[in-house]
């Protein structure tokens, strides 16, 4: 059992109310792998960076037993850079520059060691990329899931975003990204028409206000855990995509109902995220603060009715 994770490797610029980051490390393969590898220890990342990347941080991802043979190092040339600006209720944010720098021409090569993945998580990329890499999978994994957002649905990217769309199990978005996706305010048929277009599962995610989890015949909802410091929501959506598959790989078990619980191991992960500036706080985590969290999460919704 392996788990493949795809995303930018990426330097961030990050903008809060509480103060503005020196270029940290960011990405959403980033974030994807580091959440997935507290849940297994065959984290398998694809991705490109640039020759400014820094190899500490390639190391700090190995201590977490990521295998990092899949991301390419291309001289001479610029890792992808994102910067966003919050707004003061941290829910919404500007996104102040994209630039694709090696993510522009990114060909993903698979390497052979990476053949035998069971779990393929396609994290925030071209939807070209994401579809190539499926494509050089020599066996299709039990489960693919994909993430994407808003940038990707513009006219540019749609038809190439709704095509890999069509050949994957699970999507992962926000509500604003399923609004934008399906034309639909109402997030029920905004699920249907998203489905309708081949996956089985479709996660909306609503930030501060949980998560939802949508089959043909069923919707589970999770919570997002009240915090007290909300410091950085940065990469908290990639995280949680990392937890939700970290967990079904650790588990191997894709029903309906393992996914709930996956869907509150993702939350678990995406509550830490947001604790510290980008993926800090995921540098450091243990088994027993996570398995702390997860009890939160079943403490605060478990209530009992009486019935005379
Ligand atoms: P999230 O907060 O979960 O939406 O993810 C934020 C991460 O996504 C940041 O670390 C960025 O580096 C990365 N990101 C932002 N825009 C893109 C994009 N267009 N393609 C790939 N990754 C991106």
């Amino acid at each position: 059992m392996s788990l493949l994770a795809i995303g930018s490797v990426a330097f961030d610029q990050i903008e809060t109310p509480f103060g503005k980051s020196d270029k940290i490390i960011g990405g959403s393969g980033t974030y994807i792998a580091m959440a997935a590898s507290y849940f297994t220890n065959q984290t398998k990342l694809v991705g490109v960076v640039g020759e400014d990347f820094r190899q500490e941080d390639l190391n700090m991802m190995q201590k977490h037993g990521i295998n990092t043979e899949g991301v390419q190092i291309k001289k001479g040339e610029k890792t992808f850079f994102w910067s966003g600006r919050y707004h003061a209720d941290l829910n919404t944010r500007d996104t102040l520059v994209t630039e694709l720098n090696v993510l522009g021409d990114f060909d993903p090569i698979i390497p052979e060691s990476y053949q035998d993945c069971e779990y393929l998580m396609l994290g925030n990329a071209t939807p070209a990329v994401q579809k190539t890499v499926i494509e050089r999978l020599h066996k299709r994994p039990k489960l693919i899931v994909l993430d994407t957002m808003n940038f990707w649905m513009e006219e540019a990217f749609i038809s190439g975003l709704k095509e890999v769309i069509g050949m994957v199990d699970v999507v992962s978005i926000n509500d604003e990204e399923a609004r934008m996706l399906s034309g639909e305010y109402s997030l029920v048929k905004a699920a249907k028409k998203i489905m309708a277009m081949g996956p089985k599962y479709l996660i909306i995610k609503k930030g501060e206000h949980g998560a939802l989890l949508f089959s043909d015949e069923q919707i589970f909802f999770a919570p997002a855990l009240p915090l007290e410091d909300v410091f950085d929501p940065t990469g908290a959506g990639d995280t949680f995509a990392g937890g939700f598959i970290g967990h079904l790989a650790s588990t191997k078990d894709i029903s309906f109902e393992n996914m709930k619980r996956a869907v509150i191991y993702g939350s678990a992960m995406a509550s830490f995220c947001v604790e510290q500036f980008g993926p800090e706080k995921l540098i450091e985590l243990t088994a027993d603060e996570l398995e702390g969290r997860v009890q939160e999460f079943i403490d605060l919704v478990q209530f009992e009715i009486e019935y005379n």
